[in-house]
């Protein structure tokens, strides 16, 4: 059981069924390991289900049950506890495959609570067999640590709404096949104003656009133009968008932010430096390669304890807002040193590009100084992180 206290004991171990998922999981990831699916070098919010390929790697998952495990039966899911999300999640992103967290955790899960009967039987079938990619539109030029102040117009017309305005930062816009998005449906609330909508993808009145990341992936900015959408695809009841919104991110907890990509990348260092030699002489008995490594791998174990923490609370079914934060914000920054140690220990080599024959550990820890940034603002910037830690954790007033 991980994270409880059992006795006077802390026993952070999984139970010996749950072991066996995960040696199954792993041998099922061997088995099917491919470049096509899988990246070499994953970063935590990189693992994205965007080619032909990874959708099939998808449905391989959805055949062998994998998918909504923690569903209700009625809804084609396992009724398993949630550790059996985290334990898959974990593997995937250890071996940079694809993750189902949107379609199985926010949509999935916000329609069974919340959805109309349409809705349930269009999608809930849909995602559960791998079939269906979501992009999620939530933030806007204006709107982004705040996102409750999100403008994207909603106005009422005869069978639905009209939507109107413009997102940003929406990952997998340009190959998802539905969108999950908050617009302004009463201009004068703020929180109380928000509706979810679910719109298709290659709607004629959307236009999608890329943006580059310094981490190399693409996001996307939308616009909607005149874009209607059916009263069939509110989500829930109108004006109550925000609590669904906050809801889907406590139930996502199992799912978000995986602990594996950074396991890998410690892993890679250490290989490195046991490796490497400079000037003739072994790197591993330098003083400041072994003081780096031995704090990359310390601090290592220090998230990994954090990360459980957040796994026990929502076990337990309290919502685990403060200790995500904490892990999340510990996680990104470790991750970034992590990045700037390895590349300090690289020197000048290190600078060079993933695809360079000459890069050290194939140029991931270069892409890595560059993604990490990208990971300390998706998902709640590291500033957004503290603030929760001070007044919510701490009791601090608010900063603003
Ligand atoms: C790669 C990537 C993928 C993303 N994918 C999606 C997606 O799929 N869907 C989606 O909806 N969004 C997505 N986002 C958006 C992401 O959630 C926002 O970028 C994030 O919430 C920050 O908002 P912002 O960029 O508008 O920055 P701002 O909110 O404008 O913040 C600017 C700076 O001010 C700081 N700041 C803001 N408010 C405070 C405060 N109260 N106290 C202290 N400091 C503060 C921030 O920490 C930051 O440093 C993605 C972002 C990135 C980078």
């Amino acid at each position: 059981m991980v994270g409880l206290l059992d006795g006077d004991d802390v026993n952070f171990d999984l139970k010996p069924e749950e072991q066996d998922f995960e040696h199954e999981v792993e041998a099922f990831l061997r088995e099917n390991a491919s470049p096509e699916v899988m990246d070499p070098h994953p970063e935590q919010l990189s693992q994205t289900v965007d080619t032909l390929p990874k959708r099939a790697f998808m449905r391989k998952l959805a055949e062998r049950g994998w998918l909504g495990m923690s569903w209700p039966k009625e809804y084609g899911g396992g009724e398993l506890s949630g550790i059996y999300d985290f334990v898959l999640t974990e593997a995937l992103s250890r071996h940079g495959a694809p993750q189902p967290g949107k379609g199985v955790g926010i949509v999935g899960k916000t329609i069974i609570r919340h959805g109309n009967a349409k809705l349930k039987e269009y999608f809930l079938p849909r995602i559960i067999r791998g079939e269906i990619e979501f992009a999620i539109g939530y933030s806007e030029p204006q709107s982004g640590s705040d996102a409750a102040s999100m403008q994207l117009q909603a106005k009422k017309v005869e069978g639905g709404w009209k939507l109107d305005g413009h997102k940003i930062w929406t990952t997998s816009a340009h190959f998802a096949d539905w969108y999950w998005v908050g617009a302004r449906t009463d201009p004068d609330e703020k929180h109380g104003g928000i509706t979810l909508f679910l719109v298709e993808m290659d709607h004629p009145g959307l236009s999608i656009h890329a943006t580059w990341t310094i981490g190399d992936e693409r996001t996307n900015e939308v616009f909607f133009d005149d874009v209607f959408v059916s009263d069939d695809f509110v989500v829930g009841e109108v004006n109550k968008g925000w609590r669904y919104i906050c809801e889907a991110l406590d139930l996502e907890r199992f799912a978000m932010m995986p602990v594996g990509p950074l396991e890998e990348k410690v892993a890679a260092l250490v290989d490195w430096a046991r490796n490497k030699k400079r000037d003739d002489e072994p790197m591993r008995k330098d003083p400041e390669t072994r003081r780096r490594v031995a704090q990359a791998v310390t601090q290592l174990e220090v998230a990994r304890m954090l990360q459980r923490r957040v796994i026990s609370e929502a076990l337990q079914d309290r919502v685990p807002t403060v200790e995500s934060s904490r892990y999340k914000l510990y996680m990104n920054e470790l991750g970034q040193r992590v990045a700037n140690w390895a590349l300090d220990l690289m020197g000048a080599a290190g600078q060079l590009k993933p695809g360079d024959p000459d890069a050290p550990v194939g140029g991931r820890f270069e892409r890595s100084y560059r993604y990490t940034v990208v990971d300390t603002i998706g998902g709640g910037t590291s500033e957004i992180q503290k603030n929760i830690i001070a007044q919510r954790g701490l009791g601090l007033p608010r900063n603003f």
